[in-house]
């Protein structure tokens, strides 16, 4: 049975007391037990928060970024031991401002999902096309691409560990969201692009997640997509209040 996760990426936002107040509180709040919840904090506020999640056994801490290497000269960089050190579990990469803004290719977002891997965490992977993809309609082209090249070369057993997280750059930050059809159609597809390249059973073990814009008012559409298993949620993870609204969104 794959795994309903969602999860909040607070990109850089929040300073280290209101971001201690937000786990105080998503400490104390009520979800599913089937329901994992990750949150993706600033760098430097992980080693802060990471009791908190002891609290649930559904609670993880991620980062939103790593180094491949486990150390060495990249300055201001942060590699994956420092983290697993710390208590995270899961590192989001691929993120499309990281793509778009820092210039990461397929073959680097690569090495960081081995290395994630052979750490023993869990890489967040996030693919997703822009808009001028989607309106010349190659979104299903796009986004195999970006899976091929940095996810393709893992074995069964790794690609099995990975979640996706299909993000339409047009529906990030921008109030716009895929429509639910339009979500589970790109879902449907990634995962029969998984099942060709290994087969059904890993593809069905593999939890794909939705990011764009999931808010309270359009969680419960998105996530009832059969091949939705939960969301990536930006701007709406920022409020605990409105994000428990967001987990609670999941169908029972
Ligand atoms: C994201 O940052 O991954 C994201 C989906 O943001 P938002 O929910 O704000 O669109």
């Amino acid at each position: 049975m794959r795994k309903a996760i969602v999860a909040g990426n607070w990109k850089m936002n929040k300073g280290q007391n209101e971001a201690i107040e937000c786990f105080t509180a998503m400490a104390a709040q009520s979800w599913p037990d089937h329901v994992q919840v990750v949150i993706a904090a600033p760098f430097t506020h992980l080693s802060s928060v990471a009791k908190f999640t002891e609290s649930k056994s559904n609670f993880f801490l991620a980062a939103q970024n790593c180094h491949p290497e486990a150390n060495g000269a990249f300055t201001g960089e942060v590699s994956i031991p420092m983290l697993k050190e710390i208590g995270v579990t899961h590192i989001i990469i691929g993120h499309s401002e990281r793509r778009e803004i820092f210039k990461e290719d397929n073959k680097f977002i690569a090495r960081k999902v081995n290395a994630i891997l052979e750490a023993g965490l869990i890489p967040i992977f996030c693919c997703g096309e822009p808009l001028s993809i989607r309106k010349s309609n190659n979104q299903q082209d796009y986004v195999e691409q970006q899976i091929q090249e940095s996810l393709f070369q893992l074995g069964d057993s790794d690609i099995q560990k990975v979640i996706i997280a299909y993000e339409p750059i047009w529906a990030i930050g921008t109030g716009e969201t895929a429509s639910p059809d339009e979500a589970q159609e790109m879902h449907a597809a990634i995962r029969t692009m998984i099942s060709e390249r290994y087969n059904v059973e890993i593809a069905d073990l593999i939890s794909i997640l939705y990011g764009g814009s999931v808010k309270p008012a359009n969680a419960d559409e998105i996530f009832s997509g059969h091949d939705v298993d939960g969301g990536l949620v930006g701007g709406a993870s920022l409020d605990p209040v409105i994000f428990e609204q967001v987990i609670n969104s999941y169908p029972a």
